[in-house]
């Protein structure tokens, strides 16, 4: 048998599956992605083919073992992470009676508002879970509501992750966080939680055991190794959720260490030794490990803003992109850095896609404040890609009452990419923003988780030695002070057109009926 010096970290995302394979320090030796579709059967169903999403994964996997150029004996184990949130009704064969509704899918708007109402508060104390149409709670509440037929013919209700164990392992398990983001795990006690279970209209033998997140699984089949690239005997390690991974896959674990991803949605989070929730239910809470827990706040408004501004502001550079076999993000940014912070007086509330935190409000709207003769496409670029900044600001004023002012800021995502959009970031926070080599931080996460089940590492902790780090941007103290002025404004501007974007909200709803 040869040495095993690699390590493959798994990350099932919104739209595509990475598979990362990576040395045992955390040096990228090769990556590969499958994408999937999503599919939008009514305006706010937000749905993908869980048969789609499995074969991209195994295409992942396999091209990223090709690229390596590696012997596949030479790899000690595949970490697993997945998005959150993922629901699909299952037959006692565990094959799929609905479609994989994801976290964006906003169909449980009604119902989510009423059990907001009534039983919201005791729910998101014991579970952390925010109650908004995001949660499998939700959408089970709905499919419970309209007689929805895969549920009342389902054996099981699973995650994503949950569907591609029980397909390649026959194990019917789920790591704690993927639980906690169901809405109906306790995250005080790990158990499923009978009130949560009896709101939705389930037992809890129609969901997968709770584990922690270093359980192994192993024993493909010979045909499935194969397309894999991988021996059969090589262990899985279940791992845990996209956000809490990203936050350990980046070095974020310590008090006072924040990170932030921007991928097609966003996020701000961190780690805390305790499960911490009020009253306000403005933030999420959900356990990792029996001893920690990640706090922080989703918004629906990250890189999907900037693919948005693409698509109806960048058929220029999406024409010259081609062309010049470039990318069309790199132009558009490049446009945007013409303009000075702040966008001449610009400003975009990038609720495109309602808002999670820190409103949770589905009818949140985009728009442009501030237009004058003077602002070109640049500016307008420039604002979105800065009102997007602006929004995860605003959730960090939330999580602080709960962790501190950030000691530490760690970036990926996407967005990464983009020296100019970290530099908003940097100067919005007014704080030094550290970055990685690779921005694939939660897949290097479920591989670190990988190694510590297998004994080769020695805690979680131990990862901050072993992340390449790329720079450290600073802040521009200019830029930072024009950011803190606008940013009064901005913040009063969702309070003051609320009932507008309600009314206009209505307006479209039945435009669309
Ligand atoms: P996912 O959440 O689906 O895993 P990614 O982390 O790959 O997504 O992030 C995708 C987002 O990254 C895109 O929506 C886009 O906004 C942003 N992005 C991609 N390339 C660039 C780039 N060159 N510059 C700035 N942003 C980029």
């Amino acid at each position: 048998m040869p040495p095993k010096h690699y390590v493959i970290g798994l990350d099932i995302g919104t739209t595509s599956a990475k598979a990362i394979l990576f040395t045992k320090n955390g040096v990228v030796l090769a990556e590969n992605e499958g994408t999937y579709p999503v599919y939008h059967p009514h305006p706010s169903w937000v749905e993908q083919d869980p048969y789609e999403i499995e074969e991209a994964a195994i295409a992942a996997i396999s091209g990223a073992v090709q690229k390596g150029g590696i012997n596949r004996n030479e790899i000690l184990c595949v970490g697993i992470s997945s998005a959150m949130h993922s629901l699909i009704c299952v037959n006692d064969q565990h094959e799929p009676l609905s479609p994989s509704i994801t976290w964006a899918d906003g169909r449980s708007v009604d119902q989510a508002k009423s059990a907001k109402a009534t039983f919201g508060e005791s729910l998101y104390l014991k579970t952390g879970t925010p109650i908004h149409p995001m949660s499998p709670l939700s959408k089970l509440i709905w499919m419970k509501e309209t007689n929805y037929r895969p549920y009342l013919n389902a054996a099981k209700f699973i995650s994503i992750k949950e569907f591609l164990l029980v397909r390649w392992f026959n194990q019917s398990i789920v790591d704690y966080a993927i639980a906690s983001a169901s809405g109906l795990f306790n995250i005080h006690t790990f158990e499923w939680d009978e009130e949560a279970l009896s709101v939705a209209g389930i037992t809890k033998e129609q969901l997968s055991e709770p584990v922690p997140s270093t359980s192994i699984c192993q024993g493909l089949t010979g045909q499935l190794a194969d397309k894999l690239h991988l021996p059969a005997d090589i262990p899985f390690v279940i791992g845990s959720s996209d956000g809490p991974l990203a936050n350990l896959g980046i070095g974020a674990i310590a008090p006072g260490d924040v990170a932030i991803t921007v991928g097609t949605s966003g996020a701000i989070r961190q780690m805390v030794s305790k499960p911490r929730t009020d009253k306000l239910q403005e933030v999420f809470c959900y356990a990792v490990t029996q001893d920690l827990w990640i706090m922080g706040g989703p918004t629906n408004n990250g890189g999907i803003v900037y693919q948005w501004l693409k698509e109806v502001l960048g058929e220029m550079e999406v024409q010259q992109a081609l062309e010049q076999n470039s990318d069309p993000y790199d132009l558009l940014t490049a446009l945007a850095s013409q303009v000075n912070a702040g966008s001449n007086g610009l400003l975009f509330l990038p609720f495109l896609n309602g808002e999670r935190a820190p409103y949770w409000d589905a009818n949140a709207r985009g728009s442009y404040i501030g237009l004058t003769l003077s602002h070109k496409k640049q500016h307008m670029i420039r604002a979105g890609l800065e009102g997007v900044i602006f929004s995860l600001y605003s959730i960090g004023e939330t999580l602080e009452r709960f962790a501190g002012k950030p000691a530490s800021i760690f970036a990926s995502g996407g967005f990464a990419r983009s020296p100019l959009w970290l530099q908003i970031l940097t100067d919005i926070f007014g704080q030094p923003v550290h970055v990685p080599v690779s921005h694939q931080s939660s897949a290097w996460g479920a591989a670190w988780f990988g190694l510590y089940a297998l004994g080769e590492v020695r805690s979680l902790t131990d990862i901050k030695d072993s992340i390449p780090m790329k720079e450290t941007y600073v802040p521009n103290q200019n830029n930072h002070l024009v950011y803190q002025e606008l940013y009064k404004t901005y913040r009063e501007l969702y309070y003051a057109l609320k009932p507008h974007f309600k009314a206009l909200a209505t307006f479209q709803k039945n435009e669309q009926n």
